[in-house]
């Protein structure tokens, strides 16, 4: 399919040292985008899709690198049905599994695990909610896998570990496969802050230190941060990633964005939402922390969108999170919420308003087009303005 957006107010990159294109067009051919700022009446004559934007902003597709993904479009730990495909309607685009530990009876054998990591991946490998792309299957940590278990998964298309709910009576053990899982090429991700599961043990700088996780989960609280005293440290002292999440420690949030900022290591700097959890779904999660960085500290709103988008692509060394030319055609428009106080998308996101989506899409096909089921409506109106193939966009995702 060939598809463009028109008529775009701003264009936001995903690329916090370079976050504004100029031009008011996307293009976007067979999955990929092909050109950003103008374009030719032929070039939209030859498209299938046309979206007038009517001056709203477009973003790249929010990428969630911590959803609690199990199997299809169901979480059981809120019982709930769809969620993934609401998730899109908040405007994300790609989540990244933090393990499939929400599996009811989930397996804590070696072999049991690994199952299950292979199977998840296997299972979302073609499988789109709505127009999603799930990266699921990470291999839960547990006590008696060995080094050649993870070069088997990795062969199998396993790329994620994740430390921090594994039968261990240490934190500490975990930096031996932390250390297989890397030489296998995997990402590997530790669970941070107090203990999400009753028995297990709190895992703070010292954990984070000692077992060097290329990404630290959740850094300000899954749902219970560490010490204060320890973000710098961990800020300082390493290089992983630091995941900060909505469903976490809204004050350490801030305390580790201003520590990064400061270090001039923006780019570890992550957001993700940490649900469903306890926390409950949070279809609006990722634009809820765009816009708590954005207008309770100084960080601009272009670097708390990138955090939640190209920083993320970065770490996980996805195609998707940034618009540019090659990059995954993952695209969503916000504008103000009718009715509020700033008349723009990034003046409301600044105000700490969350935006109105008013069109997803993903892999260069629209999603849906004029109003999410999750966000009140647009100032502005976006629309399809031409389409040459018998599809109503305007309707919501299925
Ligand atoms: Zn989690």
């Amino acid at each position: 399919m060939r598809s463009a957006i028109i008529n775009l107010g701003q264009i936001i990159t995903g690329d916090w040292r370079n976050p504004h294109a100029s031009g008011d067009t996307i293009v976007m051919a067979d999955g990929l985008v092909q050109s950003i700022g103008t374009a030719s009446a032929d070039d939209l004559r030859n498209c299938d899709v046309v979206i007038d934007a009517g001056g709203a902003v477009a973003i790249p597709g929010l990428i969630d690198s911590h959803v609690h993904i199990t199997f299809g479009d169901y979480t059981p730990r809120q019982k709930t049905v769809g969620f993934l495909e609401s998730y899109l309607h908040g405007g994300t685009t790609t989540c990244i599994t933090a393990s499939e530990v929400h599996v009811p009876g989930r397996p804590k054998d070696p072999e049991g695990v690994k199952a299950l990591a292979v199977a998840a991946s296997r299972c979302f490998a073609e499988f789109r909610p709505g127009g999603m792309r799930v990266h699921a299957g990470s291999i839960i940590l547990e006590p008696g896998l060995v080094k050649q278990d993870f070069t088997d998964l990795a062969d199998k298309g396993v790329w994620l570990a994740k430390a921090g709910f594994g039968a261990f009576a240490s934190p500490f053990e975990y930096e031996p496969m932390i250390g297989w899982a890397k030489q296998a090429g995997m990402i590997t991700t530790m669970h941070t802050g107090g203990s999400s599961i009753p028995g297990s043990s709190g895992i703070w700088a010292d954990h984070l230190l000692a077992t060097r996780p290329d990404v630290s989960f959740h850094v300000n609280g899954g749902p219970v941060a560490m010490p204060d005293r320890d973000f710098a440290r961990v800020v300082h002292d390493s290089d992983m990633a630091l995941q900060g999440c909505t469903a976490g420690n809204l004050r350490t949030l801030l305390l580790v964005s201003n520590l990064v900022v400061k270090a001039g290591q923006f780019d570890r700097f992550l957001i993700a939402t940490d649900t469903p959890t306890g926390s409950g779904i949070m279809p609006l999660g990722m634009f809820y922390t765009i816009t708590h960085l954005a207008s309770l500290s100084d960080l601009p709103v272009e670097w708390a969108i990138a955090a939640a988008t190209g920083n993320n692509a970065a770490v996980y060394r996805l195609n998707s999170g940034v618009l540019a030319p090659g990059r995954d055609a993952d695209v969503v428009v916000i504008d103000a919420c009718d009715g509020g106080a700033t008349d723009n998308a990034l003046d409301a996101l600044r105000n700490g308003d969350v935006p109105a989506v008013g069109a997803v899409v993903t892999a260069g096909v629209p999603r849906f087009v004029g109003r999410s089921r999750n966000t009140p409506a647009a100032i502005r109106k976006v629309r399809v303005a031409e389409c040459r193939i018998p599809q109503d966009f305007t309707a919501s995702a299925h």
